[in-house]
C-alpha cells in the first residue's frame, strides 16, 4: 500500500509556480543527482513557486531504477490504457499515479497557475517523454503529473522553455534593479546622516 505523503508537506497559499524539485537543486533523480537551475531555484527563494518530485510523492526512493511509460503517454496511463514499468519490470503506475495526483493538489491548494517542469520525464514532460524501451529514444506525449495540470487549466512550460522566456527574465531583471535602487537609495541616505 502506497502511504499518503501530503501531511509532510506545509502548503502555503498563493504560489504562481510549482517547479520539479530537481531544478532547484534535489537530488530527487532517478539517479540521485539533481537538475540544477539557478534561475528556476530563485523563484523558490523569492517565495512565489514551490518544488516537488511527483516520483517521491508516490513513495519511490532515491536513488531508483528509472522509469518510463510502456507504451503511451501520461493521458494513456491515467485511463488505465498504458502503465509505467521501471527497468526492472516492476509495475510502478500506482506510485507514479498517486504521486502525481498529489502534486496537482498542491498545485491546486496554492493557486498555482504555470508549471515549470523537466523535459522527457515520464512525470513533468511536456510534449515528449521517453517511448518505453529505456534506450534515450522519445515519444511524443505528456508524463502524468504534466497530463493532470493541463486537464486542470494549469499551464505547464519546459525547464528549457523557461529559461528562453524573455518575459520571466525581464521581469526578474527589473525586480532586481527595483531592490538595488531602494538599497542604493538607502545608502544615500545614510551618507547625508
Ligand atoms: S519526477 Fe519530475 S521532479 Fe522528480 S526527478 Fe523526475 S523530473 Fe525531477
Amino acid at each position: 500500500m502506497v502511504k499518503r505523503n501530503l501531511e509532510k508537506i506545509s502548503v502555503s497559499k498563493s504560489k504562481k509556480f510549482i517547479v520539479s524539485a530537481c531544478l532547484i537543486g534535489k537530488c530527487c533523480f532517478y539517479d540521485g543527482s539533481s537538475k540544477y537551475n539557478p534561475k528556476i531555484k530563485e523563484l523558490v527563494d523569492n517565495g512565489v513557486a514551490i518544488a516537488l518530485c511527483p516520483e517521491e510523492l508516490g513513495g519511490l526512493k532515491t536513488p531508483r531504477p528509472p522509469v518510463e511509460i510502456l507504451a503511451g503517454s501520461g493521458e494513456d496511463v491515467l485511463k488505465g490504457k498504458a502503465f509505467m514499468f521501471n527497468k526492472e519490470g516492476k509495475d510502478v503506475t500506482i506510485n507514479i499515479v498517486k504521486g502525481s495526483k498529489e502534486f496537482l493538489t498542491v498545485a491546486l491548494e496554492c493557486g498555482v497557475r504555470k508549471a515549470i517542469l523537466k523535459v522527457k520525464s515520464p512525470c513533468c514532460g511536456r510534449g515528449e517523454i521517453y517511448d518505453g524501451t529505456f534506450t534515450d529514444s522519445l515519444r511524443k506525449g505528456n508524463g502524468i503529473a504534466t497530463a493532470l495540470l493541463l486537464k486542470n487549466n494549469i499551464e505547464v512550460i519546459t525547464d528549457s522553455e523557461f529559461s528562453q522566456d524573455r518575459t520571466l527574465t525581464f521581469k526578474k531583471s527589473a525586480r532586481s534593479k527595483a531592490v538595488k535602487n531602494k538599497r542604493y537609495g538607502k545608502r544615500e541616505k545614510n551618507k547625508g546622516r
